[in-house]
């Protein structure tokens, strides 16, 4: 272990300055967006940290904390750097901290002081801001919530931090080089029918027993695509280039159409742009609209002799 962390000292330092930099973007698009909370709510009355759904959904602190953490999400996908499970955690606890400090501000910023006229601590003033915190439901003003608004700060500090991390496990999950220290770029390259355009009417007769025809040729169309598909993964498995472009062709004519049929297969052609590696993958889609259901087939290595033709000769569809 020592030895390799030895080997590559320049690496490591190099690695350590872009984290350093991802948690800078990270805090200064943190500090910008609770302060323009500030004003917003200060000033225009609108607090969004206070926007719930059900009561216990903290909407707008997911939305805060969002907008917070696209800094963190932003960098990493520019500098190339891997977010792991210890920086999501870092990031997460430093946007709980993030969200004191802003308390702290505000408290200094108000400078608040008792009936007597002696200023008031920083956690007396939290505690009062918490145990009055109320809801207002269709225009109509609650109670203060008491010791119960300590359950509001938490759900608060966990959607603002939450938030934060939602958007940079987005970024965590895209695939990455470690070789090159970069994320790799995604680019669909084809697109087979396996299905048929079904209107909703033949939706329905589906489910019924007077629908077996169509389920047959619903049947058909799955095999065709699955069949085609089959013969791409041997030209890729044989490292047969022209044979697999001219397959590929097919794939990339009517893709609107076909991204309108009950079942469909797409390429995916995932690539680092420095070293050029990466592989093919291979789902099927189902579904429209809100129903759309992605399975996973298959992740094929890119042959070598592959990697610099497939990107010139296939734009994105
Ligand atoms: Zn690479």
């Amino acid at each position: 272990m020592d030895e390799q962390l030895e080997m590559n000292p320049t690496e490591d330092k190099r690695t350590d300055a872009r984290i350093q930099l991802l948690l800078y973007a990270g805090l200064a698009t943190t500090a910008l967006t609770l302060l323009a909370m500030y004003f917003l709510n200060n000033k225009g009355g609108i607090n969004v940290m206070g926007w719930y759904a059900w009561f216990v959904v903290p909407i707008g602190a997911l939305l805060v904390g969002s907008a917070a953490g696209s800094g963190y999400a932003i960098a990493a996908k520019s500098l190339g750097v891997k977010l792991n499970k210890i920086l999501l955690i870092s990031i997460f606890c430093l946007q709980v901290g993030a969200y004191g400090v802003a308390q702290y501000i505000e408290y200094s910023s108000q400078n608040p002081t008792s009936q007597n006229g002696q200023s008031v601590g920083f956690w007396t003033y939290f505690d009062y801001q918490t145990r009055s915190f109320t809801f207002s439901y269709r225009g109509k003003q609650g109670n203060p919530l008491g010791l119960l608004g300590y359950g509001i700060r938490v759900l608060e500090i966990t959607g603002f931090a939450l938030g934060t991390i939602f958007l940079a496990s987005i970024v965590a999950g895209s695939p990455y080089c470690d070789g090159c220290k970069k994320y790799m770029e995604r680019r669909r390259i084809g697109l087979f029918p396996a299905g048929l355009a079904l209107s909703k009417k033949e939706q329905k007769l589906l489910e019924k027993p007077e629908g077996e025809e169509l389920r047959q040729s619903l049947e058909e169309a799955g095999k065709g695509g699955i069949e085609g598909l089959n013969k791409l993964i041997k030209h890729i498995e044989e490292g047969d280039y022209e044979a697999f472009a001219a397959g590929l062709e097919t794939g990339r004519s009517d893709v609107k159409a076909t991204e309108k049929l009950s079942m469909r297969l797409s390429i995916m052609l995932v690539q680092c742009d420095e070293c050029l590696d990466g592989y093919l993958k291979m789902d099927a889609i189902r579904g429209q609209g809100e129903h759309i259901v992605n399975e996973p087939i298959v992740e094929l290595p890119l042959p070598v002799s592959f990697r610099e033709r497939i990107r010139e000769d296939f734009p994105k569809v």
